[in-house]
């Protein structure tokens, strides 16, 4: 009788929504990202040939007649898997979704630059054409400090490895994940490297500091200090000027972002970016506040919608009680909103 169930990993990028999942790595091969628990508890393995062999037909029975025309492999490494077996899987995969035309993984630094470029070639061959790196700074001391486990240098050269073969790479930063301390030379730094790899793809993201990670104690301890919602607008301006002579399209399509109309490809948009930012920045401290709460608790997605009178004077009513309440902060109040939307 023919298997129906399949595995499913819990995470996927946001722009997968659609694809079609198959698993071919159980959990993240690194796992020790002072901000991350996204695979906590889960022990790294990789996944055998025939089991997700198994699994892509078991999805072929059950989406039936459905056409998928992307699909991405799950979870947090598949470049892991030896080059002879990742080819099997690909090949399988096209033999059962023939229309497909992307496929994509994760795919960490560190392993990547284990394979050859003529390794790399023959993946992308395969079809395996779409990477998402998670770089989140190009500065070797935020790297560092967040225990990454990478060096913008194997970011550079996985880069280079990839976009040889003909892979399309979409490359996510986080603001903000220097801290106070080292939020100029992550801005500088980013910029730098991603000047260096113009990927197509760079995807914003904003740091938020989950109860429990070792980030969190490290606030606690004074060893890091979290920036503000400004100071990270801030952060992304100094990013934004600094981009150069790259042609990526750039998006800060998650929610977790404040500005999220920032968006569009560069070189065009970079002073249309620039004058939306300024737009935020040159607000009044109270207009900014009403904005920031806003969009934590979800009356706005854009800065225009705070033209909407009644969404304004509700958040307004809103944002005057947290301060007469006198318990936190407004910035606590925005940092722990911020936590809740991870
Ligand atoms: S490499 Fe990615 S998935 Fe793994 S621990 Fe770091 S941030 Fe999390």
């Amino acid at each position: 009788m023919q298997q129906l169930h399949f595995q499913q990993g819990p995470i996927r990028p946001p722009s997968e929504a659609d694809s079609l999942l198959i698993r071919t790595t159980q959990g993240c091969p690194w796992n020790k990202c002072r901000f991350c628990t996204l695979f906590e508890g889960m022990e790294f393995s990789i996944r055998s040939v025939d089991d997700i062999k198994c699994d892509i037909w078991a999805a072929k029975a059950f989406y039936k007649e459905r056409k998928f025309t992307t699909c991405f492999l799950q979870d947090g490494d598949s470049f892991a898997m030896p080059t002879e077996d990742l080819l099997e899987v690909l090949n399988t995969l096209k033999q059962a979704f023939p229309e497909l035309k992307q496929i994509s993984s994760y795919g960490r630094a560190q392993t990547m630059t284990k394979k050859t470029p003529q390794e790399m070639k023959a993946i992308c061959d395969a079809g395996l054409n779409m990477l998402y790196c998670g770089m989140e700074s190009g500065s070797i001391d935020v790297l560092k400090k967040m225990k990454k486990g990478i060096t913008p240098m194997s970011i550079l050269k996985s880069a280079e490895y990839a976009k040889q073969a003909g892979m399309k790479m979409m490359t996510f930063v986080i603001m903000g994940l220097g801290g106070k301390e080292l939020s100029e030379v992550h801005a500088i730094e980013t910029a730098r490297l991603l000047n260096l790899i113009n990927p197509d793809e760079i995807r914003i993201l904003t740091l938020a500091v989950k109860a429990g990670t070792e980030l969190d104690e490290m606030v606690q301890q004074g060893k890091f200090t979290p920036l503000t919602e400004k100071e990270m607008v801030d952060e992304q301006k100094r990013l934004i000027s600094l981009l150069d002579g790259i042609d990526s399209q750039y998006g800060n399509f998650h929610s977790i972002n404040l500005l999220m109309e920032l968006s569009g490809r560069f070189p065009e948009a970079k002073s249309s970016l620039l004058a939306t930012i300024d737009e935020f920045l040159t607000m009044t401290q109270s207009a900014q506040d009403n904005f920031i709460l806003g969009r934590r608790i979800h009356y706005y997605s854009k800065l225009q919608d705070m033209s909407n009178q009644l969404y304004f004077d509700t958040v307004q009513q809103q944002l005057n009680k947290i301060s007469a309440s006198n318990q936190d902060t407004i910035e606590d109040v925005f940092y722990h909103l911020r936590q809740r939307m991870i």
